[in-house]
């Protein structure tokens, strides 16, 4: 298996193909790590995603819990939102954490199976054919490998080499972006914005390594900014400007910069997310603004979506069409967040009056109700994500195949007990209250093979028996051992849950 891309997306992907039993190659463009960040903010389901796949190490500790967000018209705050309900039963904790320190976190995953990504290798060539994919790379090396998947961002190279188109638009003139150390006496408990004529201003409070506390990650619109692309320098004199102006304080002093940029925003969805043997995930399928944090977030998820189709497909247990559930699941999810985050882009830089009284006056207030605080947090979450409507969901009561399953607490065969998402760890559950190890976890392993942990759930009571898919997510429910064997069939030779 060859990954293009050691990002989040193709690192997570790299992990949970390691943790499938397949072998895989990573390669990059890079020279080596990135040192600088672009994602700074982790929602609930991108650390389960990283708790599943035994990644998620020190993060918690090391990451900020600002989970605020405070929206000033000059000094006066108009709008408060919250994230991080404790009610949401989630395997591990939403994060402020740097990109940089997630991929770490990742790269150290991945070592302790002996893999490492290559750096200075990028991917500059790909030919399909039926047994697998010939890819060429930067010094003329050529690597076989029966499935390439692109994780190589929103420029990707295997994206344009699998004819795969990219269609979108841009939603937004420039934004400046600053990681600086500031003399600032602002909450640091969580995110700040300013709404300004001039465009919006946000400043988030970013773990710092080094431990003074006074490491900020701003993002300034920019609109009137086309000309040429600016010098670090300017972009710093720019920020100097900027905060008197738009937040009416003064006395914030720069101490130094980390890192300067800037970036547009476009909205940008893959035609396909796969052509024969070649895939594509994260970034290099759906490009959109990080406003709501959902870029790597998405991206995590679709590696684990993937990874684990892909080991099956790999491995002689499912055949090619499972593959097509990957598209069928995670294409929808990708629209809707599209949609989600080019919304919140247009509300952030509208100028026009209607948008402003909208914007200033409508959304201020709803975003002050308790209610929709919640919907927001559950939202930006993406623990709502829920494949029921795809072909491997299904319909009935609640949880349905396709909804995601949440922690619990289940007790393993030696009556010891666990969570239900620490036992996962890239296998499937069989979560049965008859613990009949004969007949359903029988019927589950005859196919799926070792990689099935049978448990009961902690807390006793009668029901349905849950297969839980190695992403969490529901795949079966019932009691009949025959059925759940027909059910596996169907998937894992047509993709198809049998109807
Ligand atoms: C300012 C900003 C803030 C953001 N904030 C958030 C946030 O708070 N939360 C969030 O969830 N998301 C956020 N995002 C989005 C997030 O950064 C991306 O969605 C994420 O990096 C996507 O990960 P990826 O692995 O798919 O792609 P990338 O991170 O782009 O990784 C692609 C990798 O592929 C390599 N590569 C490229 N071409 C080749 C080739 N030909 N061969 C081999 N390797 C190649 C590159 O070197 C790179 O290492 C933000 C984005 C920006 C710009």
């Amino acid at each position: 298996m060859l990954v293009a891309g050691a990002g989040p997306t193709g690192l997570a992907l790299a992990c949970g193909l390691v943790m499938q039993g397949v072998s895989v190659r990573v390669v990059d463009t890079a020279a080596g790590p990135a040192t600088t960040s672009r994602a700074n903010f982790l929602h609930a389901r991108g650390s389960e995603v990283l708790a599943r796949l035994g990644a998620l190490g020190s993060l918690p500790e090391e990451s900020v819990r600002a989970m605020r967000v405070t929206t000033y018209l000059g000094d006066r705050p108009i709008m408060r939102l919250r994230f991080g309900d404790p009610g949401l039963r989630t395997a591990a904790p939403p994060m402020v954490i740097s990109q940089a320190r997630v991929e770490a976190a990742l790269r150290d995953r991945l070592s302790e199976f002996g893999g490492a990504p290559e750096w200075g290798a990028p991917l500059v060539d790909a030919q399909a054919d039926g047994a697998g994919v010939t890819a060429v790379l930067g010094d003329g090396r050529s690597v076989h490998a029966r499935w390439l998947v692109g994780c190589d961002g929103t420029g990707s190279t295997v994206r344009r080499l699998a004819g795969i188109g990219f269609p979108g638009v841009k939603v937004s003139e420039r934004f400046l972006l600053a990681d600086l150390h500031l003399d600032w006496d602002l909450d640091r408990g969580g995110t700040s914005g300013w709404i300004h004529p001039a465009g919006l201003l946000g400043a988030m409070p970013m773990p710092d390594p080094d431990g003074r506390g006074d490491l900020w990650r701003l993002l300034a619109y920019d609109p009137g900014g086309t000309g040429e692309k600016p010098s670090e320098e300017e972009i710093l004199d720019r920020f100097a400007a900027i905060i008197p102006e738009r937040t009416g304080d003064t006395s914030v002093r720069i101490r130094d910069a980390v890192w300067l940029s800037l970036f547009t925003v476009h909205r940008r969805l893959a035609e396909a997310y796969r052509r024969g043997r070649i895939l594509i995930a994260g970034d290099a399928a759906h490009a959109h603004a990080p406003f709501g944090g959902q870029g790597m977030l998405t991206g995590l998820g679709d590696a684990e979506n993937l990874a684990w189709k892909l080991g099956l497909v790999v491995r002689g247990v499912a055949g090619e069409p499972l593959l097509d559930t990957y598209e069928a699941e995670r294409r929808p999810l990708a629209t809707e967040v599209l949609r989600g985050t080019t919304a919140v882009t247009r509300m952030n830089i509208t100028r026009n009056a209607a948008g402003r009284f909208l914007r200033d006056q409508v959304a201020v207030r709803l975003f002050g109700l308790p209610w929709i605080q919640r919907r927001a947090t559950y939202t930006a979450s993406q623990l709502w994500v829920s494949y029921r409507k795809g072909p491997l969901g299904g319909a009935g009561r609640k949880p349905r195949p396709g909804d995601r399953i949440g922690d619990l607490d289940c007790v393993r065969t030696d009556g010891t007990r666990t969570r239900l998402h620490t036992a996962l760890r890239g296998r499937w559950a069989l979560l049965d209250p008859a613990a009949d190890a004969d007949g359903l976890a029988a019927a589950a392993r005859a196919r799926l093979g070792e990689h099935v942990v049978p448990l009961r759930p902690g807390t006793e009571g009668p029901g349905d028996a849950l297969l839980v898919r190695p992403d969490g997510h529901l795949a079966w429910r019932g009691r009949d051992a025959a059925a759940l064997g027909r059910w596996l069939d169907g998937v894992l030779r047509d993709g198809r849950a049998p109807r």
